[in-house]
C-alpha cells in the first residue's frame, strides 16, 4: 500500500527502486526527487532526468515531465550506474535492457558473469532454414541431371 504523504509517481520510483535492489542484491539507495535536497545541500541539476552518486548510495530522480514508465527506465538507467561501474555505452545499455527484464545473471559476489544468448526469433529461423531447403533441393536437381547425363555417356561408349 502507498503510505500517506507520497504521490503516485515516488511511489513507483520507490517500489521499482526496492525491487531492483533486491534483484541486484544490493542495499536500497537514498532517493531525492526533483529540488529536494540531499545532506550535502546538493539537488538534481536542472537538466538531468536522474543522478547517481554511487559512493553515497544515493540516486536523483526527476518527477516533473516524466511519465511512471519513463521514470521506470530513468531509475534502472541510474542503477546500472550505481551497481556497476561501467561507462555509457554499447555495454551499459544491454546492462539497462537485461536489467528491465530482469534477465543479468550474477555470480556470487553480485557481478555479472554473462548474458543470457539471445533467443532467435522462432519465424526467422523458420524463413532461413526453409531458405536452405530450396538451395539443397535444387542443387539435387543439378546432381542427378548431371548424374543422368553421366550415365547417358556410358551407356552410349558400352553400347
Ligand atoms: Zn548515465
Amino acid at each position: 500500500m502507498k503510505p500517506p504523504g507520497i504521490s503516485n509517481k515516488q511511489f513507483a520510483v520507490l517500489c521499482e527502486a526496492r525491487d531492483l535492489s533486491n534483484y541486484l542484491g544490493i542495499p536500497m539507495p537514498d532517493i531525492y526527487f526533483d529540488k529536494q535536497e540531499d545532506e550535502r545541500g546538493r539537488h538534481l541539476t536542472r537538466r538531468f532526468l536522474g543522478e547517481c552518486y554511487s559512493l553515497e548510495n544515493q540516486i536523483m530522480i526527476k518527477l516533473r515531465m516524466q511519465t511512471i514508465s519513463a521514470l521506470r527506465s530513468t531509475l534502472t538507467h541510474e542503477f546500472v550506474h550505481l551497481a556497476f561501474s561501467i561507462e555509457h555505452g554499447i555495454r551499459f545499455e544491454q546492462y539497462i535492457k537485461f536489467l528491465s527484464s530482469r534477465s543479468l545473471f550474477f555470480d556470487g559476489r553480485g557481478l555479472v558473469t554473462e548474458f543470457p544468448k539471445p533467443r532467435p526469433d522462432k519465424s526467422q529461423v523458420l524463413t532461413e532454414l526453409e531458405a536452405k531447403l530450396r538451395k539443397t533441393d535444387s542443387k539435387i536437381k543439378r546432381f542427378n541431371t548431371y548424374r543422368k547425363k553421366l550415365l547417358r555417356k556410358i551407356k552410349r561408349l558400352e553400347s
